[in-house]
C-alpha cells in the first residue's frame, strides 16, 4: 500500500469538499445574504414606527409594539 498515494488522495477529497461547501454557502442573491445576515425578522411598531426584532417584540393578534406601554396606548386608542 502506498501510504504516499492515500494522503494524496485524502488531501485531493478535502480540497474537493471544501470548493463544493464553499460553492454552495455562496449566495446566488444579494437578497437571500442579507436575510441571513439579520437576527431574525423585524416588524414595526403600530404606536411609534420603530423597529425590532420580532423576537423582542410585544404581540397583540397581528399587530407588533417596542414595549408594554405602547401595547397598552394602542389598545386604549383603538377602543375608544
Ligand atoms: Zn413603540
Amino acid at each position: 500500500m502506498n501510504l504516499l498515494r492515500f494522503i494524496l488522495l485524502v488531501l485531493l477529497a478535502w480540497l474537493v469538499f471544501r470548493l463544493v461547501k464553499r460553492f454552495l454557502n455562496r449566495p446566488s442573491k444579494g437578497s437571500s445574504r442579507i436575510s441571513s445576515k439579520q437576527p431574525g425578522d423585524m416588524v414595526r411598531c403600530e404606536q411609534c414606527g420603530l423597529h425590532i426584532p420580532k423576537i423582542e417584540a410585544m404581540r397583540d393578534g397581528d399587530r407588533y409594539y417596542c414595549s408594554r406601554q405602547h401595547l397598552e396606548e394602542s389598545k386604549g386608542k383603538h377602543s375608544s
